[in-house]
Order: structure tokens, then C-alpha cells, then sequence
């Protein structure tokens, strides 16, 4: 299929221009005024184009818990949430088309998806997810989020010694998983990519690290891994390191630039430099780091030395939701109340290559994507300006990041193909989604978590927190 989208604002150098825009196959083929219609024409009248916006990290899974976990730092979280998590593929599959939706709907062409899979059934949870991906369209990035370390192992000790018990895989099996899920499912021409995303220092070894290093300089993968979320995270690489996680990573080279870091809160100075040095990608988090109080990550610091940053919304029990654009707006004007000089701060312009190119970076793809360049892949957004959460008329980037759009989404590509036409995605059927969302789900007030508070006392403890009284809850 071939189109041509007429008469669109395009950002340019200074301001805006209205050109036609060619789409032939899976490319930009031609951006100038008064082009030859080709192919299906689209009325680009009133409406904005932008290249994709990427999700930079998200959990799709943790979608059955959205909205449900209560108030309480990460480690915590984490203990409920897998206390509550998918047991059947049938729901990956489900929450893999709701994220992949979501993520279409507020401008994302493009899904990380840190994949949490079902114990013993952990090719089937990531082909369930990859079915979900090709059916809708979106352009996906799926790491298998594995470790080789018991929950508790991601608590720092303290002056205690704790024993955690064995995890239940052991390395060898996972890195056997690993490679087979690469096997199976890496297709980048289908717009299906495997990352190796062992989830972080804390619950991982070096041996796994070293064995997704060897599998992503094999296939030419790309690398992710959740670093320094917490305060706990950096007492914790202390303890088993002596020195902070950035340092270790780098000593393991598992840092580079096709490496994105999710989260990012608790670097140094020191360790800002070695991302610049490694070119490694920072994915800002900044709606799951202010549920979860994780802290504010120091996006203007990695900007100012260089560092790439682009934005995710993480999984949706921690954020609670998938709106992109509403992690780009909180995720540049936070930085406001942290950094004095204003001219550091986040211009709009400048959050949206940070959500397009930026992203594009971190997954080895700015060839390809993240600008509005002939050449380059059509993973394209077109945005109404006419929607009334974009009215009345002034700047249309400055109205989209800054502003809270809604019903703004008018048609998407991916690869050239259009699955999103006047702001409904062409290629699911979404009403079906909504009736199993629904009907495999219940309304869920009452759940108490096992694990919180068998570990919450110890937590408290090494973080420094007045003894329990009452209990969780
Ligand atoms: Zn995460």
C-alpha cells in the first residue's frame, strides 16, 4: 500500500511547514509541498505529522493489576505483585493488545516490552505476547525478563545475614531459554526484536549477565536491565560489589550503545560519566518513579553530559496506565522543581526527539527511525489539531506535550502500514478486547499480599524506617 498524507504541518528548524508527505512500501519515500497523490490520499489538513514516539519500557502484564497495588516502595510492590501475577498465556496475549493499543493511542509506534513470563511456561508467555504484537501492528521490542535470584536477594542485608532461597531456574536453563526465545522469535524484518533484559544487578549474576552479553554479540541484539531504581538498589550494589552497580556493569561490559537502563535514579556523578562514555540510553520512568517513591532521576544532569535519554511509562500496576504522552509531559516538567537554571529545562520540541530519536538510539535504530527523514521506515503519527483538548489554536507540539490531549491520535503507521485510521485502531477489533478485559477480570478491593509481610519488617530495618507496629495494611 502506498499514501500520500496532504497538506500537513510538519515541525521544521523555525516553526512549522505544510507539506505532502509519501509513503510507498515501508518507507518515507518523498516530504515536499504539492506532491502526486500516490497510492490512498490522506487529508493531513489541520492535523500534525510526527515520526513514533517509542515505549521505552513497560511490564505488558502488569496490566491485570493496574490501579490495585497499594501505596509502597518497589521492593514491597514487587512481592505483591508476584504474589498476583498471570498464570495463563491467554492473559499475556490479552494485556500484550492492551499495551500495544494504549501505546498506539497516545503516539507510540514502537513497544519495549521487559516481558514477565509465567514460570514453566515461558516461551509460550513470550509467543503469546509476539502474537499480540504482529496482530495489532505495533513495531515490538520484547525482552524475556529473567533473573537467577530468590525476590528477597534484592533487599540489602544490612548487618544481617540473610538466607534467600534458590530461584527456581537455574542460570544455564535461563540462558538456554534465552537462546532459544531468539531462535523462535527474533524477527526484526516481522518487527518482532528479542532483547536480553536480565531485570538488574539485584536479582541477577554475573554469569547471567555474561551469558545475555555473549547471546546480544552473537544475533546483534539490544541490551536492557532495570539500574538503580531504588535507594535499596544502591545499598544493596555496595554490599555485593563494594562499588556502585554503573561501575559494575561496566566492568562486566554489559554497558553500550545499544544498551538502554530503565529508571536510572540513584547515580552519581561518577557513574553519569561512565553512560556518557559507554553511550548507553537512559529510559525515564517518571510516573512509576513518583508511584512507587522511587526519586526523581537526574534526566537534566545525563543531558548535560551527554547521555541519551528517551521515555517509558513501565509496567501498569506502577504507573497505573500506558498514556506516552502523559509520561513525556510529567517526565519533562518534573525536572522544573529540581534544577534551577531554566535553561536546562525540557522544551517540548525537545521532549518529542527525546520520545522519538532518542528512543530510536537506545534500540539501535536511529537509521531507520525516530525523524521524519526520506529514507527512513513510516512509523508515523497523525495528530488531529482539531480535537478539543488541543484547542484553541497555538503551538500543536507545545498544546500535545504540555497539554493533556485526548482523542488526539488520528492515524498511525508502522512499517508503512497503516493500523490506526481516524483514531481507531483498524487492525484488532478493540470492543472485543474491552469484553475480555472485562469479563476475564473482577472487581478486586480486598486482596491481601502473602510476602509483604513476611519481608516488611527487614525492609523497614536496612532502610532505616521506625519499627513496626501494626503491620502491613
Ligand atoms: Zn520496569
Amino acid at each position: 500500500m502506498s499514501y500520500t498524507v496532504k497538506d500537513v504541518l510538519i515541525p521544521v528548524d523555525k516553526g512549522y511547514d505544510t507539506v505532502d508527505v509519501q509513503i510507498e512500501g515501508e518507507g518515507i519515500t518523498a516530504i515536499a509541498p504539492q506532491l502526486e497523490v500516490i497510492g490512498t490520499a490522506i487529508d493531513g489538513q489541520n492535523k500534525l505529522l510526527l515520526p513514533g514516539f517509542v515505549n521505552a519500557h513497560t511490564h505488558s502484564s502488569e496490566m491485570w493489576q493496574r490501579g490495585l497495588i497499594p501505596p509502597v516502595p518497589l521492593e514491597l510492590w514487587l512481592a505483591e505483585l508476584y504474589d498476583f501475577a498471570p498464570l495463563d498465556p491467554e492473559q499475556v496475549y490479552l494485556s500484550a493488545l492492551g499495551t500495544a493499543v494504549e501505546t498506539l493511542l497516545s503516539g507510540g509506534t514502537s513497544v519495549v516490552d521487559h516481558l514477565v513470563l509465567i514460570p514453566g511456561r515461558e516461551l509460550e508467555s513470550i509467543a503469546a505476547a509476539v502474537r499480540a504484537y504482529k496482530e495489532v501492528g505495533i513495531r515490538a521490542f520484547i525482552g524475556p525478563l529473567i533473573q537467577d535470584k530468590s525476590l528477597t536477594a534484592g533487599i540489602p542485608s544490612g548487618d544481617s545475614v540473610q538466607n534467600h532461597t534458590p530461584y527456581f531456574r537455574s542460570t544455564a536453563a535461563t540462558l538456554e531459554l534465552m537462546a532459544e526465545a531468539v531462535a523462535q522469535f527474533h524477527q526484526p524484518n516481522q518487527g518482532v526484536n528479542i532483547l536480553v533484559a536480565p531485570t538488574g544487578v539485584q536479582l541477577c549474576s554475573d554469569a547471567l549477565f555474561e551469558g545475555c552479553i555473549q547471546l546480544s554479540d552473537r544475533h546483534n541484539l539490544c541490551r536492557h536491565t532495570h539500574l538503580l531504581e531504588t535507594k535499596a538498589q544502591k545499598q544493596l550494589a555496595q554490599e555485593k560489589y563494594g562499588c556502585s552497580a554503573v561501575e559494575h556493569l561496566k566492568r562486566i561490559g554489559y554497558l553500550g550503545d545499544r544498551t538502554s537502563l530503565a529508571h536510572c535514579v540513584w547515580l552519581s556523578d561518577a557513574d553519569i560519566a561512565i553512560l556518557a562514555e559507554t553511550q548507553s540510553t537512559v529510559v525515564h520512568n517518571p510516573l512509576s518513579n513518583l508511584r512507587l517513591g522511587s526519586g526523581i532521576a537526574p534526566i537534566l544532569k545525563y543531558r548535560q553530559a551527554g547521555v541519551n535519554v528517551t521515555f517509558g511509562c513501565d509496567g501498569s500496576a506502577s504507573n497505573d496506565s500506558q498514556d506516552l504522552l502523559e509520561a513525556i509531559k510529567i517526565g519533562s516538567i518534573l525536572h522544573n522543581i529540581t534544577d534551577f537554571d531554566y535553561h536546562d529545562w525540557i522544551t517540548p520540541r525537545q521532549a518529542v526527539e527525546m520520545a522519538t530519536l532518542g528512543g530510536a538510539k537506545g534500540l539501535n535504530v536511529a537509521e531507520q527511525l525516530g525523524s521524519l527523514s526520506v529514507g527512513k521506515k513510516a512509523d508515523l503519527v497523525l495528530y488531529d489539531l482539531t480535537s478539543l483538548s488541543l484547542l484553541p489554536r497555538t503551538d500543536p507540539i507545545g498544546l500535545l506535550v504540555l497539554g493533556r490531549p485526548t482523542q488526539a491520535v488520528h492515524s498511525v503507521w508502522v512499517n508503512g502500514k497503516q493500523i490506526v485510521a481516524d483514531g481507531k485502531v483498524t487492525t484488532i477489533d478493540t470492543d472485543e478486547l474491552r469484553q475480555e478485559l472485562f469479563n476475564r477480570s473482577q472487581w478486586d478491593t480486598n486482596r491481601q499480599s502473602t510476602t509483604i509481610p513476611q519481608i516488611e519488617a527487614h525492609y523497614r530495618q536496612v532502610m532505616g524506617l521506625a519499627e513496626l507496629t501494626l503491620g502491613y495494611s
